[in-house]
């Protein structure tokens, strides 16, 4: 079986002509993948040809196997199932400006950070391009034609920057004007740091928001709960980012999750507004979703709104992370990993 949704316009014509179809029936099939639908609804295709790409090609590589809807607000998250048994999780928020798809890059992730859900069990695999999308075709699905996913956060279990080209080839196919059409200035990538990868991102003419999960104001606390700070400390992790902000002349946005007893204090505050100053940037602060497998606890609301205040009083730009859809497993990998373990049982 051939998956042809994450193939784009110019590729999906090659393809048909090599199946001896015309051309054009390429364009087609790429505009109604991207509508959602499955090779038996595409009606402006002859019959026998529907049910000949249903034996031999994959429309939409996902599904939706489990949803669980916040009573708090209107946070759904997603199990979604991919074809060869394997899933991964998404969550759609609404916000004013529109509703909002977390999606994942990879089933499982092989970064190690200590507070995270996601890479508990190690990377399975990468997701393909045409998977990404699906994501984002199932959660359109979902709305059933009332409206449509308009942002995309790359924050769902995985590190993207380690399926760097599936990823590019995804952010690619975002934007082709016959299909899901998300304007890349309406996506955030976020990196665990990959500093290399940070270089390449820059040289692609992607206008995507990089969102970088820093965690601590120093190489000392960072290495204790990211095992990616061994490999680039942080002086070159913040060079990559000033490289970023340079070459694309956006903004980067800092992950700051607060976990107590461990970087929520306020020298840390002063010590992180003195590494970032003068640099075109945004503190995003969220409290730790406590994992249960881990042993690192959360901060109440004082903490959370003390350390925002430091961090503003010396001139960084800095917001709390509105926490959405905490009563549904909210937090990174935790849906999926409750789902394996309930199966398991
Ligand atoms: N691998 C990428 C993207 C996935 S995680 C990255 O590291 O950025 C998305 C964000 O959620 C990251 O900032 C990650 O550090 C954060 N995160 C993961 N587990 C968390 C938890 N238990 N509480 C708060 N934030 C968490």
């Amino acid at each position: 079986m051939i998956e042809l949704t994450g193939m784009n316009p110019a590729e999906l014509t090659a393809w048909c002509k090599e199946q001896g179809l015309p051309g054009f029936r390429g364009k087609q099939i790429f505009k109604w993948i991207h509508q959602g639908a499955d090779f038996d609804g595409m009606t402006n295709l002859p019959k026998d040809l529907r049910s000949r790409l249903q034996e031999t090609a994959i429309a939409q590589p996902v599904e939706i196997i489990e949803k669980r809807q916040s009573r708090l607000d209107d946070t759904v998250k997603f199990l979604f199932g991919l074809k060869d048994g394997n899933c991964v999780e998404g969550v759609l928020m609404h916000y004013h400006h529109g509703y909002t798809l977390c999606i994942s890059t990879q089933v499982g992730c092989r970064m190690g950070c200590t507070f995270c859900a996601s890479t508990l069990d190690g990377c399975v695999r990468s997701l393909t391009p045409g998977e990404m999308l699906g994501e984002i075709l199932c959660a359109n699905r979902f709305l059933d034609g009332k409206d449509r996913v308009h942002n995309v956060v790359l924050m769902g279990s995985g590190e993207p920057l380690d399926n760097y080209d599936n990823v590019m080839k995804f952010l690619r196919l975002l934007r082709e004007p016959d299909g899901v059409s998300i304007g890349l200035r309406n996506v955030s990538l976020s990196t665990c740091g990959i500093v290399p990868k940070m270089y390449d991102l820059a040289e692609e003419d992607l206008p995507v928001t990089l969102s970088v999960s820093l965690h601590a104001p120093n190489d000392e606390i960072r290495r204790q709960t990211m095992p990616i700070a061994k490999v680039y400390p942080m002086e070159e992790l913040l060079k990559a980012c000033r490289n970023y902000i340079d070459k694309t002349g956006r903004r980067v946005i800092f992950e700051y999750a607060l976990v107590g007893g461990v970087n929520c204090e306020e020298k840390h505050a002063v010590e992180l507004a003195s590494r970032l100053r003068g640099m075109q940037c945004h503190v995003n602060l969220i409290p730790l979703n406590v994992v249960e497998e881990r042993d690192l606890r959360g901060v109440n609301e004082r903490i959370v709104s003390d350390f925002l205040k430091t961090l503003e009083k010396l001139h960084i730009s800095a917001t709390r992370r509105r926490e959405m859809g905490d009563d549904i497993e909210g937090a990174c990998g935790q849906l999926r990993r409750k789902t394996i373990m309930e199966k398991k049982q």
